[in-house]
């Protein structure tokens, strides 16, 4: 696996997402797995804020220009929505095509369109993705599209957790994250002991985010 960081670039997106609430940090937050933790990522907020996802687009195509990049794909469905981001990162790789992944519940793999099959065969593809935690989206993208004979040269995401394991080769793509996570989580009995909870932190559910943010430029 290659993971090409720049610190200082990383650095500033970074300062943009948590100056806007998109990554919310030090707090006491409950998931969707039900375990707790001190680290959010509001992508709700990121996907209503247009000017934003502009801007994280294009650091998210940044790395790729000029890899000969044939095929952004980005996910949608119910549980995904990267192909907004994938839209506008096509937008600065010069003749890449947008082909949609759909994922339609939690454990469902990723499929594409049967239209799609022949544009991503023998393609170089990049994948973008928001918020990567346990790999297992990737995982499903990167065996879909390599089922259809697709070159996956390249995964570009917002966020990454340190700990995430992939079960799918990524040794020939180049993968990289503009932010790194590395952030305590517990399941609720384990935070009662050792976490926010132990000291009585307000607990907030990632499904209820609240949105104190204005969108950019307001
Ligand atoms: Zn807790």
């Amino acid at each position: 696996m290659t993971i090409g960081i720049d610190s200082k670039k990383r650095t500033a997106v970074q300062n943009v997402l948590e100056s806007r609430g998109i990554i919310r940090r030090n707090g006491h937050f409950e998931y969707i797995s039900g375990e707790h933790g001190t680290d959010a990522v509001d992508t709700n907020t990121l996907y209503q804020d247009p000017k934003l996802l502009s801007f994280i687009a294009r650091q998210l195509a940044k790395r790729f220009k000029g890899m000969g990049i044939d095929v952004v794909v980005g996910l949608t469905g119910s549980e995904a929505r990267s192909i907004h981001l994938a839209l506008l990162a096509a937008l600065e790789l010069p003749g890449a095509r947008i082909v949609e992944l759909h994922k339609n519940g939690p454990h469902d793999p990723c499929s594409l369109r049967a239209n799609d099959m022949k544009f991503v065969k023998k393609k170089r593809v990049l994948l973008i993705d928001d918020v990567v935690r346990r790999g297992e989206t990737i995982t499903s993208a990167v065996n879909a599209l390599r089922r259809h004979q697709a070159q996956v040269v390249g995964i570009s995401v917002i966020c990454r957790h340190v700990h995430e394991a992939f079960e799918c080769d990524l040794t020939s793509c180049v993968y990289r994250s503009l932010v790194s996570l590395n952030y305590d989580r517990w399941t609720a009995l384990r935070c009662k002991k050792h976490g926010p909870c132990k000291h009585g932190t307000p607990l907030v559910s990632v499904k209820n985010l609240p949105t104190a943010f204005p969108m950019t430029g307001k």
